[in-house]
């Protein structure tokens, strides 16, 4: 499997791979600070209330609470 993608190399500037999953910030290429989840959904460190990675797993668990609730009916 030697499918390389040669525009990658054309320039050394940075380009965007990809935005933060909450605060849709974008994410640069050569830029670290960055979670990626199994999902392949991006998360920065730094956001606005700290981490957006956090912030993403606390609002998971509180869905995967509401789901709890609603088989509990
Ligand atoms: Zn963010």
């Amino acid at each position: 499997m030697a499918t390389k993608n040669k525009i990658w190399n054309k320039t050394k500037s940075v380009m965007a791979a990809g935005w933060c999953n909450v605060c849709k910030k974008e994410m640069l290429s050569d830029a670290g600070g960055w979670i990626v989840n199994a999902e392949k959904k991006h998360f920065c460190h730094d956001g606005k209330d700290g981490s957006c990675f956090d912030k993403y797993i606390k609002e998971k668990q509180l869905m995967a609470e509401d789901a709890t609730y609603e088989k509990e009916i």
